[in-house]
């Protein structure tokens, strides 16, 4: 009986992400003022300096990076791929991925322009922002893939897409909060994706705290689990890691987004026992 409302609840959120359209996702989260680049305390400025500090503090490294819910979003590899030698890219819709190869192709006509965050990325990096040309090819060069995942299934990608030794680190960032239907799915999902990780391998998660939608869609208003930071504690815990930092964000007062009810978000690194 427990079993098949888990299944409905899952089903349910499948059905949701039917009406995602990326180029409104895109709109809303990576563009001013979220993404204000030239404010240090905007979203994307704290989550783009989360991720070059893991990335470079000296202890994530091995052969593959695996990015769990990619979304329509490069960002969050932009610091990952001068590390990684293979980059693995993956969501749960096809609207997604294709947003993604359009950008991997260098077809144009994507919904976003990545140039702003690459050359970000080249100046937290110490180099001239002009160097993005670089960063973009090498990000072109790693990723070796764009993949179905589902986070709900014990064996979230096709039994063939990782090597058996498992991924050396994953980054996961605004997914399973999103994608969850309770705080037992999220629990679930994060120990189904641990499996694709090897051991000590290093999980990068970003989330939001409070959240109880967003809008991802012109008529999609989609329900998210209100985490807080003793619950993302418990599941990561429950689900067989060792938390080794977590770090909250506050959205500055003068922010105002319509499009979600969340202003706090947290940044965890941790390994896999
Ligand atoms: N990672 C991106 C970012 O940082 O903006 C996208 C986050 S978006 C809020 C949530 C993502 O979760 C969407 O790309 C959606 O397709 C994906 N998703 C939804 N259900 C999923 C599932 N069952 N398994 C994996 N990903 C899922």
């Amino acid at each position: 009986m427990e079993e098949k409302g888990a299944e409905n609840g899952v089903a349910a959120m499948a059905d949701c992400y039917q009406g995602f359209d990326p180029a409104v996702y895109l709109q809303n989260n990576y563009t001013p003022p979220l993404a204000d680049l030239e404010r240090k305390d905007s979203l994307l400025s704290w989550n783009l300096a989360c991720l070059h500090r893991a990335f470079t503090e000296g202890n994530v490294s091995g052969e593959l990076l695996v990015d769990i819910g990619s979304g329509p979003t490069l960002y969050q590899v932009m610091s990952g791929c001068e590390v990684f030698n293979k980059v693995l890219l993956t969501d749960f819709l096809e609207v997604n991925r294709k947003e993604l190869r359009s950008w991997l192709q260098d077809e144009g006509g994507g919904s976003l322009d990545w140039t702003p965050f690459l050359q970000h990325v080249c100046k937290l990096e110490g180099r001239q922002p002009s160097a993005w040309t670089e960063k973009a090819a090498r990000l072109r060069q790693v990723i070796m893939d764009i993949v179905p995942i589902d986070v709900h299934r014990p064996q979230p990608l096709a039994l063939d897409v990782l090597p058996s030794a498992g991924a050396d680190c994953l980054v996961s960032c605004y997914c399973l909060e999103s994608a969850s239907p309770d705080l037992a799915a999220f629990t679930r999902a994060l120990g189904h994706i641990g499996r694709l990780l090897r051991p000590c391998g290093h999980l990068l998660l970003f989330g939001t705290l409070g959240m109880s939608y967003y809008i991802a869609g012109p008529d999609l208003k989609i329900p998210t689990i209100p985490l807080n930071e003793a619950q993302v504690c418990a599941s990561l815990k429950e689900s067989g890691y060792t938390l080794i930092r977590l770090e909250v964000y506050t959205l500055p007062q003068d922010t105002n987004v319509w499009f979600d009810d969340s202003s706090r978000m947290f940044f965890v690194k941790a390994m896999k026992v």
